[in-house]
């Protein structure tokens, strides 16, 4: 037991909270899970904790019991705010309910640095606000630490290292400011409903600098465009930016060399001879 709260399977049976596929509801039911989700996503005694998608609030005990200084959700289904409420009532003013398309809310108004980030989202709402949050215009970003659930496929590119079939844009884009990292592995059955695939849990802690400089637009741009065609050569692939073989041959690397073989440092050494 984690708190006083009633289990989760009374919550969802008294709130009518049955799942829905349109909102990408899998929810997690066991307390020990989500109280050992939130330990992974660090030291959150000093720290707001922003959730997105809580919905009948497993993760959001889970991070109020670890201690978390106050915790800000958001929620777009509507039934799920009495629920989430009555989480509210029993930890006094370290719970705040939002609720709103986290595509479309800025939480920031309601945070207080410093600020974690933990979410069980819908997989494509997940990675949307991934690439959102590691394309802030300021770094280091507004907060210190990314800890979500991914399908298991998407959490191994976010991790993958060149020459790998994972290895991407989102691989790059992630490891390129963050250390990341696989924590946790999750079976279909620890959600309610199961989904069809396996699920991960993806912690990125943001570095206070680029592990190698770069413009972060011209580095997501390039990057972009080399894996848009990942089989073909460079050379090939970024022939829409003028003397590119040269550009390449400046950053070390072969213009006949595929996009999956260079490794980030060399992605930032072209991105830096193109701007
Ligand atoms: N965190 C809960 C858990 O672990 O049991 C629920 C996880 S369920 C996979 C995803 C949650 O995100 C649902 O409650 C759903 O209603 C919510 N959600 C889906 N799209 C959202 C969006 N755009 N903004 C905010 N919440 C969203």
């Amino acid at each position: 037991m984690i708190d006083q709260l009633p289990p989760l399977r009374e919550v969802i049976a008294t709130h009518d909270l049955r799942a829905r596929k349109s909102l990408g509801q899998n929810f997690l039911l066991d307390l020990n899970l989500t109280a050992k989700i939130a330990r992974a996503a660090g030291d959150l005694t000093a720290c707001d904790v922003l959730e997105i998608g809580p919905g009948p609030g497993g993760l959001t005990r889970g991070l109020l019991a670890s201690g978390a200084r106050r915790v800000v959700v958001i929620e777009k289904d509507a039934r799920c705010i009495p629920a989430l409420h009555q989480i509210a009532d029993a930890y006094p003013g370290r719970l705040n309910v939002i609720e709103g398309d986290a595509l479309e809310v800025d939480p920031l108004a309601h945070l207080t640095p410093p600020i974690r980030i933990a979410a069980n989202l819908p997989y494509n709402v997940g990675t949307a606000l991934l690439t959102d949050w590691l394309d802030v215009p300021e770094w280091p970003p507004f907060w210190q630490s990314l800890t979500l659930m991914f399908q298991r496929e998407v959490a191994e590119r976010i991790v993958a290292t060149p020459g790998s079939k994972a290895y991407g844009r989102l691989s790059i884009l992630s490891q390129w400011r963050c250390t990341a990292s696989i924590v946790m592995d999750l079976p279909p059955q620890a959600f309610t409903p199961p989904p069809k695939v396996r699920s991960a849990v993806v912690h990125l802690q943001a570095m206070p600098d680029a592990r190698f400089p770069a413009d972060a637009r011209v580095l997501r741009e390039v990057v972009a465009h080399a894996f848009q065609q990942r089989r073909k050569m460079l050379r090939s692939s970024l022939k829409r930016y003028p003397g590119i073989e040269d550009h390449l041959q400046a950053a070390g690397i072969d213009p006949t060399a595929r996009a999956e073989t260079v490794c980030l440092e060399q992605f930032c050494a072209l991105a830096r001879s193109l701007a």
